[in-house]
């Protein structure tokens, strides 16, 4: 059973490191008890995804997983829980679209975030099988946000608009995110 490890915010500079890749002819217990505590961590918290910078280690792991009754976007699909050793994406067209994302390392935030709407995805699961698939629409963009992590890049960089940002209540208050995704 894996951990339930505080979640590191910004302002911590681990976040703002670039990890280091995963030997992965060599997934070792130590690799296997990273991806436990992420999991156990992203199950208790409220995020969608988390990668291992945000419990404070500097390798290039992330979890993702969605359950749709935790989904609070309503563009959001299904994400069955998957762990993800050195990922990388490429984009497979130049579609973007714009969407709210909130991180458990900014609480409270959201912000609106450009991000490639069909990518393929290449990582290694914990067995050290290469996975390649192709991902659209909101596991594209949770994918993104996750790898930017091991790049130490948190999305508040990466909000361009003005009014980009909302605080979680007022998107609810405003109903800024029904608004937002007609654009
Ligand atoms: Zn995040």
């Amino acid at each position: 059973m894996g951990k339930v490890l505080k979640v590191r915010e910004v302002g911590d500079p681990i976040l703002e490191k670039v990890c280091d890749k995963v030997d992965i002819k060599n997934i070792n217990h130590e690799t296997l008890d990273i991806i436990e505590d992420l999991k156990a961590t992203l199950e208790f918290g409220t995020g969608l995804g988390i990668a291992a910078p945000q419990i404070g280690i500097s390798k290039r792991i992330i979890v993702v997983g969605a359950k749709k009754e935790n989904i609070k976007y309503n563009y959001a699909e299904e994400v069955p829980v998957t762990a993800m050793i050195n990922p990388t994406w490429k984009k497979l067209s130049k579609e973007t679209d714009i969407q709210y994302e909130g991180c458990m390392s900014v609480p409270q935030i959201r912000g609106r975030v450009e991000r490639y709407k069909n990518i393929v995805l290449t990582y290694y699961d914990e067995k050290g099988n290469k996975i390649v698939r192709e991902l659209n629409g909101f596991f594209a963009r949770l994918v993104q946000h996750e790898c930017d992590h091991l790049e130490g890049i948190v999305f508040l960089e990466k909000v361009k608009e003005h009014s980009g940002f909302a605080t979680v209540d007022n998107m609810n208050k405003y109903n800024l995110r029904e608004k937002n995704n007609k654009l």
